[in-house]
């Protein structure tokens, strides 16, 4: 059996329970080593065996899924954050379908849910913002041409940029020409949740010189949108006028 479980977005105690369980399980774990942190490698027990993906390609991922399934032996693979978001596991799955290994995942806390966190920030704000875009700028991966980011930022909505922050320059230059305003707030959040996170708040228009100057060029979230300073009304949830299935709204 394999586990593909969410690490979470970096400090060690937001894996979930059951991450945990299957980590405490596991006679083989494969991690993302360029990004889990490795102190989630102290839930394995003793005689677990553990590789660095980092340093294999695909098919020694599945070739070493494979050995351990002969074995009878339980796999986890742990990715970064959760799993669902440029985690490229379907790639992995569609391998080990073909092989007739079963598999399960265990979803973990996104870094851009451990982003807001640090930021106290809501990504949703009644008035400002009811969307999040989730999306990356090209780079060596392509996107689709009708998700540029040129296009998406014609909406105006939250946005947040993963795997983005090598390509600054371009990032900033694609916003503005799809009308973000240059004063746009923009947040950027180096290591959410570890203990040398790093945050800038910055704007569109001086986002890629602060980057440069705090050295921020990998592992990073660039968080854009009014939800960063904006002024809101207050939620219809906990409007004392407004009722909801638990509570009757007062006149
Ligand atoms: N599945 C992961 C994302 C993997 S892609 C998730 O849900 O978070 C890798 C990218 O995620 C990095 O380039 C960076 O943009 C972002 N990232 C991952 N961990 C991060 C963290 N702790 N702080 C900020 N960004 C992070």
């Amino acid at each position: 059996m394999v586990y593909f479980v969410g690490a979470g977005p970096g400090a060690a105690d937001l894996l979930t329970l059951r991450g945990k369980k299957y980590l405490e399980q596991a006679d083989l774990i494969i991690y993302a080593g360029s990004l889990v942190n490795p102190e989630l490698l102290d839930y394995a027990g003793a005689d677990c065996e553990i590789l660095n993906s980092a340093y294999m390609n695909l098919e020694q991922v599945i070739h070493a899924i494979e050995q351990a399934e002969k074995e009878g032996k339980n796999t986890v693979r742990l990715h970064t954050g959760d799993p669902s978001l440029y985690g490229a596991i379907r790639e992995q799955m569609v391998q080990l379908e073909k092989l007739g290994i079963s598999y399960e995942v265990c979803p973990g806390v996104s870094s851009f849910c451990g982003a807001a966190a640090s930021l106290n920030l809501e990504y949703t704000l009644p008035d400002v913002s009811q969307s999040v875009i989730i999306t990356r700028t090209e780079g060596r991966t392509a996107v689709p041409e009708s998700e540029q980011l040129s296009s998406l930022a014609a909406h105006q909505a939250t946005m947040v940029l993963f795997l983005s922050a090598g390509l600054a320059k371009k990032t900033r230059q694609e916003l503005l020409d799809g009308g973000y305003p240059p004063d746009t707030p923009v947040a950027v959040v180096y290591k959410a949740t570890w203990p040398e996170e790093k945050i800038i708040r910055t704007t569109l228009a001086h986002m890629e010189e602060d980057m440069e100057q705090a050295d921020i060029l990998k592992t990073a979230l660039i968080i854009v949108g009014r939800v960063l300073d904006s002024d809101f009304s207050l939620s219809r949830l906990y409007d004392k006028h407004f009722s909801t299935g638990f509570r009757e709204g007062r006149l």
